[in-house]
């Protein structure tokens, strides 16, 4: 029986957009067609007219922190922060630096059970999880076996590994050859200001990368996804492999599309220190390239690598030398309002592509079948947005962890209005009505299965 009807939008998928109704029942998407309303009298009502109605963002790329004793709220947080950026489904990582326990960082089978045991009933959307694998696991290839035994969605484990061990052989390398190098001269020189963790971190160095990790990943015979891309030489790589056929994927993120390295010459040195992500802001002609990719596909999908850094803990004022200033910034609620606004605003892209970016493509490369389109079946996770609105983004309007965003000021095209999680209001018309714990853990599939399409 439908339970809930949304009248009159205009419907965005990654193929097109019509008008119609979207008709829910029990959390799942029943129809997508015209004139709805009257076949469902008893039905709930939420009036989309003037909107669109998308998928709600599937977040590939988070860093959203485990609650703890002294920050119990920070999971939680983050979490609403997604709802009200229009994000439904984030996956965060376990690494050591989210707050998991030095026992959880020992194994991949405890790293995967405490992150469950320590996210129940605290999210409002919902989440997965990328397991990494790092230096001190004890042996991941033993805990498998045990991951599958015990029920745990040790497959994606699998996927997730096989990207992480790329991903991590290739890292040494590149440190070892590139960057490490240019740190160490720079601190010789007497440069430790942080606009200096930008200039030792060049465009090139990425490239040669993005490039040894196509290798490898081909030499194992394994689909690779390029995190964080960020520079049009990376982009050439990318587009380079995927001309060959090869299963090579990769994400840029909001802030690589949005702003520059312009910023690492202010003499206000809280705005270098807001803006040291690594990779670094990039030229404003690698800019262009990104949104070019983001058209032509050479780019996959955008993900917000989101880091819950506040400038007041972790990052510091006055800044330490540049190698111990704290990477990232925040960007879970932002992500579909920068990418929108910078973006499918001023015709970089089209809307279609904005919904394949934010929510189809990754939800189909990360194991997600459920989510990622407005499509019968689907779960009825919805964003009602509201073109016509224009918003300043101001930190004091905001909901994540952190104390600052690195948009502050920017005026962007379009609004988040309402927001459903299977079927439930989590935003109705800008405020929070979701609850903490609604959000539930989402067992992924075998990424293997559906990467190559
Ligand atoms: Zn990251």
């Amino acid at each position: 029986m439908t339970d809930l009807v949304v009248t009159g939008g205009t419907v965005v998928t990654a193929a097109r957009s019509f008008s119609a109704d979207v008709a829910i029942a029990d959390g799942k998407v029943e129809a997508v067609a015209p004139g709805l309303v009257a076949r469902s009298p008893q039905a709930q009502i939420i009036d989309a007219t003037g909107l669109l109605v998308m998928p709600g963002c599937v977040d590939v790329h988070t860093h959203v922190r485990l609650p703890s004793d002294g920050e119990p709220d920070r999971f939680y947080d983050d979490s609403v922060a997604a709802a009200f950026g229009g994000t439904t489904t984030f996956l965060a990582f376990n690494n050591p630096g989210t707050g998991i326990s030095e026992e959880g960082a020992g194994s991949l089978l405890r790293g995967v059970q405490e992150f469950r045991d320590r996210t129940e009933g605290e999210s409002a959307v919902d989440f997965g999880l990328s397991a990494v694998i790092t230096g001190r696991h004890e042996d991941p290839i033993a805990d498998l076996p045990a991951l599958v035994a015990s029920g745990v969605p040790s497959f994606k484990a699998f996927m997730v590994y096989d990207f992480r061990l790329t991903d991590d052989r290739l890292y040494e390398v590149f440190r070892a050859a590139i960057i490490d190098a240019l740190v160490a001269g720079a601190l010789a020189a007497g440069n430790v200001a942080a606009r200096y963790h930008a200039e030792t971190r060049p465009a090139y160095a990425e490239a040669e990368a993005t490039h040894r990790a196509i290798a490898l990943a081909r030499a194992a015979q394994a689909p690779v996804y390029i995190v964080h891309l960020s520079s049009a030489d990376a982009l050439a790589e990318v587009v380079a492999a995927k001309a060959r056929g090869w299963p090579v994927y990769a994400e840029t993120c909001p802030h690589y599309l949005a702003l520059t390295a312009a910023r690492y010459a202010s003499p206000d040195e809280g705005e270098v220190i807001r803006s040291v992500i690594s990779p670094p802001l990039r030229t404003d002609a690698d800019r262009r390239a990104l949104w070019l990719g983001l058209r032509a596909g050479g780019l996959d999908l955008v993900a917000s690598d989101h880091v819950p850094d506040r400038l007041a803990v972790e990052k510091r004022m006055p800044a330490p030398p540049f190698p111990e200033i704290s990477n990232g910034a925040p960007g879970i609620e932002t992500l579909l309002r920068v990418v929108h606004g910078t973006g499918a605003a001023r015709g970089e892209i089209s809307g279609e592509r904005l919904v394949d970016v934010l929510a189809t493509t990754p939800a189909r490369l990360f194991g997600l079948p459920s989510k990622g389109a407005v499509e019968v079946g689907k779960d009825a996770d919805l964003v009602l947005f509201d073109l016509s609105a224009q918003r300043t983004i101001r930190q004091a309007d905001l909901h994540h962890y952190s104390d600052f965003t690195p948009y502050e000021g920017t005026v962007v095209a379009g609004s988040v209005r309402t927001v459903l999680l299977r079927g439930r209001p989590v935003i109705r018309d800008g405020l929070f009505v979701g609850r903490r714990g609604a959000g539930r853990f989402l067992e992924r599939i075998p990424a293997s299965t559906v990467a190559r399409d």
